[in-house]
């Protein structure tokens, strides 16, 4: 994307576009503008990059206030074989799943000596089945026998464990342990090259590149946020530009459909009016009506 097509998004975004939009604090018009002085992917300079990511984070913190792992988890150790299932998969499927293997083999010693082909069948609708049992079996094993049947607290650990890269040990360190981590998904990728956040298509590098956007203890955060707004608004096909509320900000605006109207149909989850992904969300992320979130337009 252009500096000039991400020039014009900025105009051809008015708020009223979307009902949400309209509560925005006013936006500076069109971030990227000097062409001479571009630092960014964008085109604007690197003060500008960062006061504009911060601000869709702001925006995107007041529409997901409720923003939290999707996956069903009760300790470490389940986040960790959740984490590790979620791939190529949604995270409901995953709680669909997990609750099965989890009675079965409730502890990575148990897990460790399962039989795999018992261990495949729980988790066929996973799809890649005999990797991720491989996998999990495999990483359980690491645990009891290196770790004393514990998860460890450390990225340079959790990245040997088998089938464990970078994002899910982030996950894990993010959500299990409160240390700050990045999750370069496939919904993260998506959205900061539409941001034009950075141009690195290396998860490594994009991981590096935001996170020098934003302070370490935003890390966390930003990442539930990003990959909310690519499930729920931001899809991969059709974004739902007319209903995004932080369109002014965006630089592929119109890559989308931008009727309101036909956009707000395109909304997934909560914000299409449907249940969240978590089967059994924590007390903490309930509404006063017991729900895993907000309805449509509170938040
Ligand atoms: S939905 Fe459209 S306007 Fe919103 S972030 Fe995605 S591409 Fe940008």
């Amino acid at each position: 994307m252009t500096a000039k097509k991400a020039e014009a998004a900025g105009k051809a975004a008015p708020a009223k576009r979307a009902a949400s939009a309209r509560k925005a604090a006013p936006v500076k018009k069109a971030a990227p503008v000097k062409k001479t002085a571009a630092k960014s992917p964008a085109g604007e300079s690197r003060t500008a990059l960062v006061r504009r990511a911060r601000r869709i984070n702001r925006e995107l913190a007041e529409v997901y206030p409720y923003a939290h792992p999707e996956l069903d988890f009760d300790d470490p150790f389940q986040l960790l074989v959740a984490t590790v299932l979620s791939a190529q998969t949604t995270d409901l499927r995953v709680n669909q799943t997990t609750p099965a293997l989890f009675a079965e083999y409730p502890t990575p010693e148990d897990l460790a000596v399962a039989d795999p082909e018992k261990v495949e069948e729980i988790l066929r609708p996973c799809g890649f089945f005999r990797a991720k049992t491989r996998s999990v079996i495999g990483l359980s094993k690491a645990l009891a026998e290196d770790f004393g049947g514990e998860v460890p607290g450390r990225l340079e650990d959790l990245v040997k464990l088998p089938g464990v890269g970078r994002k899910t040990a982030f996950v894990v360190l993010g959500n299990a342990f409160g240390r700050p981590g990045i999750t370069v998904d496939t919904h993260f990728q998506r959205l900061v090259r539409r941001w034009k956040w950075t141009g690195e298509t290396d998860p490594d590098k994009i991981e590096a590149a935001v996170g020098a956007l934003f302070p370490k203890s935003d890390w966390t955060d930003l990442s539930h946020h990003v990959i909310w707004h690519g499930r729920r608004i931001c899809h991969a096909r059709r974004p739902a530009c007319g209903a995004c509320p932080i369109a002014p900000l965006c630089p592929a605006y119109g890559e989308g459909e931008t009727d309101p109207e036909k956009a707000r149909k395109l909304l997934k989850y909560e914000k299409g009016g449907l249940p969240g992904q978590r089967l059994k969300p924590p007390r903490a992320y309930l509404d006063a009506g017991g729900r895993p979130a907000p309805p449509l337009g509170s938040g």
